[in-house]
């Protein structure tokens, strides 16, 4: 293996030889280089060089005791043994955990010396990275847990040092909140990035599945020049944004790259990763969307704000243009779209909103502006009043709610998703004669409440009707692009 092809490596985590062999077969598919995680396996086998024969790619040989990550309850003189006897070759590469480094035995020449902590970024990163860097290990593994994704910024200027000294890194921020270094890792200089097998044998936490760095992420492609867009909320793995967003990078050839952001604290993450007057990452970052819970928050961290955003009182969508962070909305026009292509006119449509949170907002003021006329129901009615008033529209209580007459119910609420996913914020008896139901869940795609729909002969419309048609409007921000993706693009994604 040459070091320019060092870009996937996928680790196989397995009891036995057989399965490790099976596992390895299906991750020459996407891996540059397999990890053969042996402290899985429930005995080490004595020889191994047969399977290593015969596999199609480099492999790291990886004998982890369990305090640092490993599978395996391994005393130090067991590990040393273990690494004296293990196989060598032009393409056998070993981790080795730093704790091993005073052993001078060890042959060093393709070795990746490796530190885990898994409590968080250390405050003295640094000084760790120069103690691995002073050992003659060929490369320098560091992965820390990021809580945040601001953690990602000492994870990337680690890659940046260790690149200008002309060391060999590999820096992964571990954890959902650190994916982005697992995406981007490469084209700052990482010598690998790790992906596992499949989206539920992740063997380090937060992990991304080997084939979506490549077929999602196209992580081949992404360089210095690429213009980086991404998700920021909490959380944000379970969305398809991803998905629209990249295969519309793909579609019009742009050199783009959509990645999620799991954000706790916005303010930091803006002051020190994304406004371009005080980051402390040279990145050509281009553009964000916003989920909950920052909607609103996100308000606080921008040079001007769209005037259709400010009267919705929700920022969905960030352009950074120059050294200026521009909010828009791009929800309520995004809701209303697939509703305006099926049904025409919205004029003096009844319609009913459920929730009483930031899509109910977008919602009211999108529909205002069609000139229909909005009822508000929610669980709690001081919220819904509050809201209902600021917009001057009725509201009521959910529970007591009948929607016979109404031209549309919309649900803004997460009933029907994630915990919530066998709930429906209305029964078949309260939808009944009721014309249309819109959740604004997309996954699922079949929530229960347009079960209950359709069974209450309404017609329905699904969540990712409108993802899609707010997403296209974010593209187009972004990228001054117009592009006309549709649901029936992503139709087999949730
Ligand atoms: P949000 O600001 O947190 O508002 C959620 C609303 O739902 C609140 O009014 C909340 O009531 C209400 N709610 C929560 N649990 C409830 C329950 N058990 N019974 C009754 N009401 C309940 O969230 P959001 O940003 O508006 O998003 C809401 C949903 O819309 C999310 O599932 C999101 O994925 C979806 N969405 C989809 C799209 C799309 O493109 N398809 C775009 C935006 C949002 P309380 O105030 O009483 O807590």
């Amino acid at each position: 293996m040459s070091e320019e092809t060092a870009r996937i490596c996928v680790p196989v985590c397995e009891k036995d030889v057989s399965a490790l062999r099976h596992a390895c077969e299906r991750a020459s598919e996407w891996a540059d280089i397999i990890e053969l995680r042996l402290d899985c396996l429930s005995e080490t086998p004595d020889n191994l060089s047969q399977l290593l024969n015969d596999l199609a790619r480099p492999v790291i040989l990886t004998y982890r005791p369990s305090e640092q990550g490993g599978h395996r309850d391994l005393s130090r003189e067991a590990r040393i043994a273990f690494w004296k006897h293990a196989s060598r070759g032009e393409s056998v590469w070993w981790d080795v955990e730093a704790d091993l480094v005073h052993d001078r035995s060890l042959d060093w020449s393709r070795i990746i010396i490796s530190h885990h902590d898994f409590s968080g970024v250390p405050g003295d990163l640094d000084q760790v990275y120069e103690r691995l860097a002073q050992t003659p290990a060929r490369v320098v593994k560091i992965a820390v847990q990021a809580k945040d994704a601001v953690d990602c910024l000492p994870v990337f200027q680690l890659i940046n040092r260790a690149r200008n000294e002309g060391r060999e890194v590999i820096a992964i921020g571990m954890g959902n909140a650190g994916v982005a270094t697992r995406i981007l890792g490469p084209s700052r200089g990482a010598f690998l990035t790790y992906g596992s097998l499949d989206d539920d044998s992740a063997t380090a936490p937060g992990q991304v599945n080997a084939q979506k760095l490549r077929t999602l992420y196209h992580i081949d492609k992404i360089n210095n020049e690429t213009m980086i867009c991404g998700l920021v909320g909490l959380p944000v793995m379970h969305s398809v944004s991803p998905q629209i967003h990249n295969a519309a990078f793909v579609s019009t050839g742009i050199n783009g790259v959509y990645l999620p952001f799991e954000v706790t604290d916005l303010s930091a993450f803006f002051r020190r990763m994304v406004h371009p007057r005080t980051r402390e990452l040279n990145w050509n970052l281009r553009g964000l969307s916003v989920t909950a819970p920052h909607k609103q928050s996100v308000m606080n961290c921008l040079d001007w704000i769209d005037p259709l955003a400010k009267e919705i009182g929700a920022v969905n969508t960030v352009v950074v243009e120059k050294d200026r962070l521009l909010g828009y909305n791009s929800d309520a026009a995004g809701l209303v779209e697939p509703l305006l292509r099926r049904f025409g006119s919205l004029a003096n449509k009844k319609v009913a909103i459920i929730g009483a949170g930031g899509a109910a907002r977008a919602a009211i003021w999108a529909l205002q502006k069609e000139n229909a006329s909005v009822t508000l129901f929610a669980r709690n009615l001081a919220k819904a009043d509050t809201l209902a008033q600021l917009f001057n529209v009725p509201s009521q209580s959910l529970s007591s709610a009948s929607f016979n007459g109404y031209d549309f119910v919309i649900n803004t609420t997460p009933l029907g998703s994630g915990e919530h996913i066998d709930q429906s914020p209305a029964t078949q008896e309260q939808l009944n004669g009721a014309r249309c139901v819109y959740d604004l869940i997309y996954n699922p795609r079949e929530t229960r409440l347009l079960r209950e729909a359709r069974a209450s002969g309404c017609e329905t419309l699904g969540g990712l009707d409108m993802l899609v048609a707010q997403a296209n409007i974010q593209f187009e921000l972004w990228t001054g692009t117009n592009i006309r993706q549709d649901e029936q693009d992503f139709a087999g994604l949730t």
